[in-house]
């Protein structure tokens, strides 16, 4: 593991144009990773463009480079760097094409359905976020990081461990966390940004919240959001972040599920355990993936199908015997 983290520090401090690229939709690690890697290879003299097959969500727009993400990559570049996934289809559209591309593909990914990709790759799901392993790389390769690169990075590991309160948390994450607040990063401050509801945003909740359903003697809690839900509220589907944790929340559930429109006939899906049942397996077996406790995948069914599938998966893995649930009780997330 340390031989690849010197080896993709070599390749930060040798190579010269860049594009950093992470999954679409996406979220604050996807974000924070792409942003703090770009920010490295700009104080390292080199060029990066920021790739993402979506706009930046809104809560993390106040981020250095931000603004610079690009849905195209028009110039040559020497690497591409595919973070916080390993699969070229999870990058969106222009994915295959992309990594295709590329002369030479480094990957960082943290999820427990990671595949290998590219010529170096750095997979741990032991990781709370994919932040946690560029932190790795730079301190394998002595690379120093200013404070723009470590708000990045602290909303990276801020909201993949849910404000530091799922089961992923764990040393190193606090030690990073740490780190980065020496660095300059004012915690305060990167909360009120990251986590300040939408003008809508408590309308949507209320709304989406009171689709709630319990199922399977109460260890499955459904929610669901509609296209009219946002429409009335003004609110997108970024807006939906951390919904899901109530469902889950509710004493007795074993999984939550979040369902809402994706476009046309496709219902997203995303899933959470509360240890017991492992739904990045669930999630895989429909060409999703993710950690054992949260998980998301998309399904070409009407909502009332995606549902009855989710309730059989979920009665299926929770009446399965405890040894054939792999990796129960691991503490990724
Ligand atoms: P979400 O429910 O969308 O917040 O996703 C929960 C976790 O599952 C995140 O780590 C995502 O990166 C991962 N995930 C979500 N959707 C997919 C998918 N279609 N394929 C692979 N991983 C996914
Ligand atoms: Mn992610
Ligand atoms: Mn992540």
């Amino acid at each position: 593991m340390s031989g690849a983290l010197s080896a993709v520090g070599r390749v930060l401090r040798e190579s010269r144009r860049f594009v950093v690229a992470a999954h679409e939709r996406p979220d604050g690690d996807a974000v924070g990773s792409t942003l703090a890697l770009g920010r490295v290879i700009e104080t390292l003299g080199g060029r990066a463009v920021l790739y993402n097959a979506d706009p930046v969500p809104e809560p993390y727009r106040f981020l250095h480079g931000a603004d610079q993400v690009v849905s195209a990559v028009e110039a040559e570049f020497e690497v591409l760097f595919v973070l916080d996934c390993s699969e070229p289809a999870r990058l969106g559209p222009g994915g295959a094409e992309l990594v295709a591309r590329a002369p030479m593909v480094v990957a960082l990914d943290h999820h427990l359905t990671s595949r290998s990709l590219g010529q170096l790759m750095v997979a741990d799901p032991g990781a709370a976020a994919t932040g946690v392993l560029l932190w790795r790389v730079f301190r394998a390769a002595g690379i120093e990081i200013d404070r723009l690169a470590a708000e990045a990075l602290y909303v990276a590991v801020l909201t993949d461990t849910g404000s530091f309160r799922h089961s992923n948390t764990d040393q190193e994450a606090l030690a990073l966390a740490a780190a980065l607040v020496g660095l300059g990063v004012d915690p305060a401050r990167v909360a009120r940004e990251v986590y300040a509801t939408a003008p809508g945003g408590l309308e949507l909740m209320g709304r989406v919240l009171s689709t709630l359903t319990l199922h399977l003697d109460g260890r499955l809690a459904l929610v669901r959001a509609t296209d009219d839900m946002f429409r009335r509220t003004d609110t997108v589907a970024a807006d939906l972040e951390g919904f899901i944790e109530f469902p889950r929340s509710v004493a007795g559930v074993e999984v939550a599920a979040l369902l809402r429109p994706l476009d046309g006939r496709t219902v997203k899906v995303s899933l959470r355990s509360n240890g017991r049942v492992n739904v990045a397996a669930l999630a895989e077996k429909y060409g999703g993936g993710g950690h054992h406790n949260a998980a998301g995948l998309s399904l070409d069914l009407d909502p009332a199908a995606a549902e009855a599938l989710i309730e059989a998966e979920v009665e299926g893995s929770l009446g399965a015997p405890a040894a054939s649930r792999s990796g129960a009780g691991s503490p990724a997330r």
